[in-house]
């Protein structure tokens, strides 16, 4: 089949959840058979996320190619299973340089370089080189930012001339909020209406209308949104607010979403999309009862998206557990030996997150030497695994002063140091140990269990590694090393064997937790969690 191109724009506002509604789309032409991909551009020169602050946009996605990524393409991953690339996030410093680039290289033959044609001409290469390969009946393609931003002008220039070149093989998808007046009890459509009259000046015509609210429109709302659109009314479409993120595909599907983008691109189809599975894990959710609380220790605990990833990879494993997660969010700058045991008792696991500098790591060591003394289940991973091994070198090896050399670039104990290959890097930007690397874990080991296989991938982003000189000691007194790179021996796991479960993880598995795949490790912590609560709840009964 001919690929086919849809566009998800957004107006009014921004943090809609044009990702969401993406990830919804190609949900729900998966489920019916439709090879889908979807990819992200994002407006801002940035070459990638991966210099970028999570104060900035939240969590940086690794793909397995090692590409620094928007979050967005999380979701893309947890809603269709399907792994994406560096093809999949472009932004507006990639295009530029790649421009740029074929500039110095006299690829323009003496003419000026422009925004149009040549910016855009490169935006329409990358939105239809994924489509060239011949491997996806869709590609799905998200711009970021808001109808109306400067920044955002060269992409939807790119949309529009796409949109005459393809005809009926593209259409434009386009998102908006309806706000709800309290004072007057009134939705309003004002906005959507004027964010669709700025895409039509730009020569775009959204085919279908996406309406965020939180209250139902009416219907005769919507028609009279249809009408003053140019939009067909079965082809306005509300998205009200969700209990879950992961509702919204069959929302969406309720309303046709996926015939009407059939339809409108002249694909034939038959019957209705398989969700099975997807209406499996949403059945799970709806009935579990009991709650499992974790804490999850971290730095960046006021902002919504910075752990995204973990804190999905949580819910899924804990909805398969039959069980609704809590994360208590725990903020390790203010964490003390004074405060640890109010702010982390009663938490069923702990997990110590990943991060970059100093702040805040002296409180993860509080939060670590807590746990391991009071054997509660704890999940730390990459720079939490790192802080694993400083704690346990403090306090239990009785090196003081151990550290890594991220953090205290003179300590004598560089227990975690820098990586070999990372000592001649002097440019920040896509350079840290990115991407899929293999590990092979050790036989009779609690990770190697919780797998269920001793050869596993999973993706990185680091530059300090665990100083192999240690090894020796940290195995004697009890933490060990049980899964390592085959081929650099780099130490990718720490366990200590004689507790519930206190696990460390160079790398980032959280990445890699689907809905329809939720991730061995993160099934295995909350299992350990639940047993743990379960074992706490009859010490109560028995002590009472
Ligand atoms: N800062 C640590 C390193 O670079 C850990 C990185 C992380 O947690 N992603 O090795």
């Amino acid at each position: 089949m001919e690929t086919r191109y849809i566009f998800v724009t957004g107006g009014v506002v921004s943090s809609l959840g044009k990702g969401i509604i993406s990830s919804s789309i190609a949900r729900l032409l998966l489920s019916r058979g439709f090879n889908v991909t979807i990819q992200k551009f994002d407006p801002y020169i940035n070459i990638d996320p991966g210099t970028l602050n999570p104060y900035e946009h939240g969590e940086c996605y690794v793909t397995v190619d090692g590409h620094e990524a928007d979050l967005d393409l999380g979701h893309y991953e947890r809603f269709t299973n399907i792994k994406t690339t560096r093809a999949n996030n472009i932004t507006t410093g990639r295009v530029y340089q790649s421009v740029i680039d074929k500039e110095r290289r006299g690829d323009y033959l003496g003419k000026t370089v422009q925004i149009i044609p040549h910016i855009t001409d490169e935006i329409k290469r990358c939105v239809k080189l994924l489509g060239s390969k011949g491997d996806y009946d869709f590609v799905i393609t998200e711009i970021g930012g808001t109808v109306g931003d400067i920044e955002s002008l060269p992409f939807l220039e790119a949309v529009r001339q796409l949109k005459w070149e393809l005809g009926s093989k593209c259409v434009c998808v386009h998102l908006t909020y309806v706000p709800y007046i309290k004072a007057a009890k009134e939705l309003k459509t004002k906005p959507t209406q004027h964010s669709v009259k700025q895409l039509q000046q730009m020569g775009i015509q959204p085919e279908i209308l996406v309406l965020r609210t939180e209250h139902d429109i009416p219907v005769a709302m919507r028609r009279k949104v249809a009408q003053f659109c140019n939009v067909s009314p079965d082809a306005v479409i509300q998205s009200i607010d969700a209990p879950t993120i992961y509702e919204v595909p069959l929302m969406m599907h309720e309303q046709h979403l996926d015939e009407i983008i059939l339809e409108k691109t002249g694909t034939p189809y038959k019957g209705e999309p398989d969700l099975t599975a997807w209406n499996n894990f949403l059945d799970k959710l709806n009935n579990a009862q009991q709650e499992v609380r974790i804490g999850l220790v971290g730095k960046y605990v006021s902002l919504q998206d910075a752990y995204k990833s973990i804190d999905e990879a949580l819910f899924q494993a804990a909805t398969y557990n039959d069980h609704k997660v809590k994360i208590d969010y725990i903020n390790s700058e203010y964490l003390t030996d004074a405060n640890v045991e109010e702010q982390l008792a009663g938490k069923d696991g702990i997990i110590v997150a990943p991060g970059f500098g100093q702040r805040g790591t002296e409180g993860k060591y509080v939060a670590l030497k807590w746990c391991r003394e009071h054997d509660v289940p704890t999940f730390g991973i990459c720079l939490g695994m790192q802080c694993m091994v400083i704690e346990f070198a403090r306090n239990v090896l009785g090196m003081s002063d151990a550290n890594s050399v991220e953090l205290d670039p003179n300590t004598k104990h560089n227990v975690i140091d820098l990586m070999e290959e990372q000592k001649s890097v002097t440019n920040m930007g896509g350079t840290m140990r990115l991407g899929a690397y293999a590990c092979r874990l050790q036989d009779g080991t609690k990770v190697a269990k919780a797998y269920g296989r001793l050869d596993i991938e999973e993706r990185h982003r680091h530059r300090f590694e665990f100083n192999e000189e240690f090894r020796q000691q940290f195995e004697q007194a009890g933490m060990r090393c049980v899964g390592e790179n085959p081929e650099t021996h780099l130490v990718e796991v720490v366990e200590l064997p004689n507790m519930r479960w206190y696990i460390g993880t160079q790398y980032h598995p959280e990445y890699s937790s689907t809905v329809l795949s939720p991730h061995p490790l993160f099934m295995d912590f909350i299992r350990a969690a639940i047993a743990y609560k379960i074992h706490n709840a009859q010490c109560t009964i028995h002590n009472a």
